[in-house]
């Protein structure tokens, strides 16, 4: 409730940005046009007072500040003072540039830009405040600012900012600034009370010169506090806004992409902990009786004598502030005047811009050296035989000690990695800490500066830096089922998990390595190595499987189990295709040499005119089989689900199981007693097998309340029809239908295809609609339909299997024009299962490639158009590549091109090569 709230704040701020800024400066304008219209003895007098009131409950305080306007005041200015303000003023100093630095890491100059205007205005409005509400003069800035500087946290505005240039358009801007307030909003509030009620106990203490520090830092925070919330997502939003046409953002998407902040806060786990808030709204509870009593206390008593004395000094202080240009004039000299504190934050200044300037950059370089070299390793690793590649072994200086309490220590340690390229001799000062496979490991990790990454490569520099003999089959049972801190599986060696897992042990089953050892790339790598072991498969061809480089997490539980690697599939692109007036280019992942280079020209033809399409959102489908005592009772119940009223009690419990799931219709077929209810369903951007699954279980069981002697035989009793040849899919569909048309025009024909409409017209009737008939076919009206659409599945993360269904097409060709020489060419497809959630969708390589047609994800502002537009786009693909395929059968060039592209001598050598066992590894490598 409270995150929406601030979510519909934040979509107002993102949505309205001008409104926004300029009601916030106007404001800020109003401050100081009524203090002036007060003449400093009205609101700005009672503010001061306020402010003064508040901020010092101290009897004897002579004025509010400490600035050296005051009487006395320089008096007070005394050795202690100097050195303790010098302190904060040098960590505010250190503390703003390391926050810098740490944006400056994320690697966008737009982030540190943004976050320095929110510091500048920041420091603007609190200027203003401190100046109008506090009465303050100019000289208090000195050290108000620094206190600012102090408690401004950047962190916060750095990953509203990523959230931001993740939004490919305005539209997804404006939503990412409302789910980053969304999430953020109330942790900040809450931390805003927390800090404002802490920092404020000091303002109660007495001590004089604490009350004006901690006023100080308070109205800070809350100035933070109110521009993070306001100004800064509007100002985000405009500037993405007005630099959307000028400037080049992609690289900065990419990186924010990537961004770990990003990761965190989208990640469901990483939210804050309920614990925490809860210690937090206590200490906000007790923080305001403190104040409510002390505030009473004082108010009721002395307190307000010693207030109205101080008010008229106030006044005096502030108008004088104003008023006389002459002691304008003395406040700037004294601001210029050298003392020594001065020269101190100066020199510090400058050592640490000469630090960023010339020294912060080399570290990048010898970054990007670095991970250059470690690259050239990991590739030289993969491509060379086991010698070689321990020539190009890794020498690391951090040979002995690695401390246990701290990751940075390795994050600080690694750039001093020496990479030697291939053939250096390097024996002579070689330390041979990693095997080969550990050092592949390393490789994986050193690719990028992710911290998740160092501390999984921890636990594997601890095993290398102590090695030691395997412990007994005993003793590693006893230390997985230990429950002590830092007993784990994962403090075994690779060795003893071997042997717990031999044992048959049930504390260690091969299956669930990865979840037991929490590190994925650990699990899969060893399991790898078991099962091979068990398989008698030599060492060198299992290095034939890759399984680095591959985020497990995202396979777990979603697309694959007992994982022990994965097979690259060459991944082209068709394109571009001119469809429904947008440009396409097409992923398709195969390994039939010709079909990515034939569905091109088939684009290039179809190109011309442009592909039209329709699509209709048919349904996905289950269909339970289940049985009742009689055929009577079987149509009892059948006419019992398709009266009106029942079935909207079906559908309200089917509908009930996901947001987006929603119950279309129930059609039945009987069978004796068995009646077959074929559920269909709508499912968003999902293919939805899963979704109707789910909602079918549901609508059972409400019909067997109706009919408890009802027997379900089965969830799926194949009249769905899922992953089979089946006329039902042809007749009724299923997921999506889509019909596309276009006209290829003469000229294009004999150019691009080397052909003519009558031609292939002729060929269409007697192979694809005669020839098919007499095989029998049903949904096979085509050339080869199911070719474009496996590769695009496999491409986009799609169910493989369901290619069955999915690539039922009709192709259709007439005679076109007035001269009858162009072609008019369909492609009807009534049952393609498409999705873009859900599924293999999900993996970084196949969400590329579903980001390169625009319909990654769901479609949060219309459910389902994503995954309507993705099934169009196949439709398409699928006639490029039949008309191309058409003209070559026409041409007799199917057979010329085939031994081209899909037998050349390389395929043909690496194969028989590989058909041998002991082929050397860079020879896998050009077979995969
Ligand atoms: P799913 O991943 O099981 O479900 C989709 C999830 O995405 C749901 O949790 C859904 O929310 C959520 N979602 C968020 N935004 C959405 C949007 N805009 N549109 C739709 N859903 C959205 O995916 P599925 O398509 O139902 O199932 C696909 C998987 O099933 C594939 O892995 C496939 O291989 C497998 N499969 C299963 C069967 C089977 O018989 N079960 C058969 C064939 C294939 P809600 O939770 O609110 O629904």
């Amino acid at each position: 409730m409270i995150g929406r709230l601030f979510r519909a704040h934040g979509e107002f701020c993102a949505s309205h940005p001008w409104e926004v800024i300029v009601a916030l400066l106007t404001l800020t304008a109003c401050m100081l046009t009524v203090d002036k219209q007060a003449g400093g003895g009205g609101v700005g007098a009672g503010v001061a007072s306020m402010a003064a009131s508040s901020a010092t409950s101290s009897r004897h305080r002579p004025c509010h500040g400490w600035s050296q306007s005051c009487d006395g005041l320089e008096a007070e200015y005394n050795a202690a003072d100097v050195i303790l303000m010098t302190i904060v003023r040098c960590t505010a100093v250190l503390y703003c540039y390391y926050q810098f630095c740490s944006l400056h890491k994320l690697g966008s100059k737009y982030i540190l830009g943004i976050a320095g205007l929110f510091t500048i205005f920041s420091s603007f409005i609190f200027t203003t405040t401190i100046i109008k509400f506090l009465g303050s003069d100019m000289s208090d800035l000195k050290d108000a600012l620094f206190f600012m500087l102090l408690v401004i946290d950047l962190t916060n505005s750095g990953t509203l900012a990523q959230l931001a240039l993740f939004g490919t358009n305005q539209a997804e801007v404006t939503n990412n600034i409302a789910r980053g307030l969304e999430l953020l909003g109330p942790a900040i509030t809450l931390d805003t009370i927390v800090e404002t009620l802490v920092i404020g106990v000091g303002t109660l203490s007495g001590v004089q010169r604490l009350e004006v520090l901690c006023t100080f830092a308070v109205m800070s925070v809350i100035v933070n506090y109110v521009v993070f919330m306001t100004f800064y997502p509007a100002c985000l939003s405009l500037i993405l806004d007005l630099s959307r046409n000028g400037m080049d953002m992609s690289l900065v998407r990419a990186k924010a992409k990537d961004s770990i902040l990003l990761k965190a806060l989208n990640d469901e786990e990483q939210k804050t902990n309920p614990v925490v808030q809860r210690v937090k709204i206590i200490m906000t509870t007790g923080l305001m009786v403190v104040h409510i009593y002390s505030r009473i206390v004082f108010s009721n008593s002395e307190y307000e004598t010693v207030d109205k004395k101080l008010t008229p000094q106030l006044n005096l202080n502030a108008n004088s502030s104003r008023t006389e240009s002459g002691e304008i004039t003395d406040m700037i000299i004294k601001w210029l005047t050298m003392s020594a504190d001065q020269i101190v934050i100066l020199i510090l200044l400058i050592a640490l811009v000469v630090k960023f300037i010339f020294f912060e950059h080399r570290h990048e370089l010898r970054d990007q050296l670095r991970q250059s070299t470690v690259a050239l390793v990991a590739k030289t690793s993969q491509t060379q035989a086991l010698n070689e590649v321990e020539e190009a072994a890794i020498v690391p200086p951090m040979t002995a000690t690695v401390d246990d309490s701290s990751q940075t220590e390795i994050v600080g340690s690694l750039p001093e990695l020496t990479v030697t390229p291939p053939g250096a001799n390097v024996r002579s000062h070689r330390a041979p800490l990693f095997t080969i496979e550990e050092q592949n490991l390393v490789n994986a990790y050193t690719q990028t500066d992710s911290i998740t990454d160092v501390s999984q490569l921890l636990p594997l520099v601890k095993r290398q830096v102590e090695p030691r003999p395997p412990r007994s089959l005993q003793e590693c049972l006893q230390i997985i089922q230990s429950t002590e801190e830092g007993c784990s599986a994962a403090n075994l060696t690779d060795e003893e998990i071997t042997l717990v897992v031999n044992s048959a042990s049930q504390h260690c089953p091969l299956h669930n390595i990865e979840s037991i050892l929490d590190d994925p790339v650990r699990g899969v790598n060893l399991r790898r190595k078991i099962i091979f072991e068990r398989a008698k498969v030599p060492a060198e061809r299992m290095d034939c499987l890759p399984y680095l480089h591959f985020d497990y997490r995202k396979v777990m539980n979603v697309c694959c189990e007992n994982v022990i690697g994965y097979v690259p599939i060459p991944v082209g692109y068709a394109g571009p295709l001119l469809l429904d007036g947008n440009r396409y280019f097409v992923p398709m992942a195969t390994t039939e040499g010709a079909l990515v280079a034939s569905t091109n020209r088939g684009c290039k033809a179809l190109s011309v005119r442009g592909v039209i399409s329709h699509v209709e959102d048919v349904g996905m489908t289950r269909a339970p089989c289940v049985r009742f005592g009689s055929i009577s009772r079987a149509v009892e119940a059948k006419n019992w689900i398709y009266n009106e009223k029942n079935y909207k009690k079906i559908k309200s419990e089917f509908d009930s199981t996901s947001r987006f799931g929603r119950l279309k219709e129930c059609l039945i077929a009987i069978d004796g007693p068995q009646l077959y209810i074929r559920f269909v369903a709508l499912t968003g951007d999902a293919m939805g097998m899963n979704m109707v699954s789910k909602g079918a279980e549901m609508a059972l069981r409400c019909i067997k309340k109706e009919f408890p002697d009802m027997q379900i035989i089965s969830l799926s009793g194949n009249f769905c029809c899922d992953k089979k040849p089946a006329a039902i899919n042809w007749i009724k569909g299923r997921g999506k239908c889509v019909v596309t048309e276009c006209i290829i025009p003469a000229q294009t024909l004999r150019t691009v295809l080397k052909t003519d409409a009558k031609t292939l017209v002729e060929c269409n009737k007697l192979k694809n609609m005669s020839g098919s008939a007499m095989a029998g076919s049903i949904g096979g009206n085509n050339a080869h339909a199911a070719n474009m659409v496996t590769a695009v599945f496999l491409a986009t993360g799609q169910d493989p299997a369901q290619n069955v269904t999915s690539s039922n097409c009709s192709t259709g060709m007439e005679c076109w024009g007035p001269n009858n020489d162009d072609l008019y060419m369909t492609c009807t497809m009534p049952s393609l299962e498409v999705g873009t959630v859900g599924g293999g969708t999900g993996l970084p390589g196949q969400g590329a490639c579903l980001d390169m047609l625009g319909v990654r994800g769901a479609n949060h502002a219309h459910p389902g158009e994503n995954a309507k537009k993705l099934a169009q786009i196949v439709c398409a693909t699928v006639m490029a590549g039949e008309i191309s395929l058409m003209a070559a059968l026409v041409n007799s060039d199917l057979v010329k091109s085939h031994m081209r592209h899909n037998r050349s001598s390389v395929a043909i050598a690496a194969s028989s090569k590989g058909s041998a066992l002991n082929v050397t590894v860079s020879s896998c490598s050009s077979i995969s």
